[in-house]
């Protein structure tokens, strides 16, 4: 008799082992995959179990997705003029507007983004100067929720630090100082507004008690659509403005944007 998992075969199937989880999770993706998450404390065999007596609806969501692809993750600029790049979740064009001073210069306004600097900027240095006006931005922002939220809630934070982390959203440490991700700028600011108030309620308790998600539905109720939006098109940010290293082949390029 063949096992659940060769059952399973067919399905590409993505385990994760999780020690927080509390139920097994089982989520489809929009490439496919189905990722099985397994709380540390159940047995692989149980996980199967239950994924094979939810075939037909993870069967059903594979061909959702395929019939009904979502966007494409955005790629790094081509600076052609036809770029766009993702602003508060809505899409913006980002332009070159060549000039003679040396100095490259941002402008971030509700409409568009506009790099201005000499044409021979290297492509790297515009993506530099761009990335880090967006986190000045990011900055600015989040301070405002920041102080808005606490606020409302009744606590104190230090920072806010604005980081390009590649998989944190944001931290908060037990003496308060809370740490966002920049790239939450590029999401609906509902969605910057979620990780402020999960980070300020660890302010509260430091940890994912139910406590503390009692919490942070009493702070925004529909939070859950917000941390759906992250875990579904988070990945995609991470492509927009690639985080400066190995996929940028001249590191000296980086250089040029320190006029920002
Ligand atoms: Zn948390």
């Amino acid at each position: 008799m063949p096992s659940a998992e060769a059952a399973l075969l067919a399905l590409q199937v993505v385990e994760r082992i999780s020690p927080q989880a509390r139920s097994i999770r089982i989520e489809v993706r929009p490439d496919g995959r189905v990722l099985l998450v397994i709380p540390r404390t159940v047995p692989k065999r149980a996980a199967y179990d239950f994924l094979r007596s939810r075939e037909d609806w993870v069967r059903r969501k594979v061909v959702e997705w395929q019939q009904h692809p979502k966007a494409p993750a955005p790629q790094p600029p081509r600076w052609d003029g036809r770029d766009r790049i993702p602003l508060r979740g809505l899409r913006m064009p980002l332009l070159l507007v060549p000039t003679r001073s040396a100095r490259p210069l941002v402008r971030i306004d509700e409409a568009i983004t506009l790099f201005c600097a000499p044409a021979q900027t290297s492509p790297a240095a515009r993506a530099t100067a761009v990335r880090r006006s967006l986190r000045e931005l990011a900055r600015r922002e989040s301070l405002h929720i920041l102080q808005d939220e606490a606020t409302r809630l009744g606590v104190d934070f230090e920072g806010p630090r604005v980081a390009d982390q590649r998989s944190l959203w944001g931290s908060c440490t037990p003496a308060g100082l809370i740490s966002l991700n920049w790239r939450l700028i590029l999401a609906p600011t509902e969605v910057l507004r979620y990780v402020v108030i999960h980070e300020l309620c660890h302010r509260r308790h430091l940890n994912h008690s139910k406590r503390f998600w009692h919490l942070v539905n009493r702070q925004m109720p529909d939070f859950e659509n917000w941390r759906a939006w992250l875990r579904e098109h988070g990945a995609g940010l991470h492509a927009v403005l690639p985080k400066a290293g190995s996929d940028e082949p001249n590191p000296q390029f980086d250089l040029l944007g320190d006029g920002v």
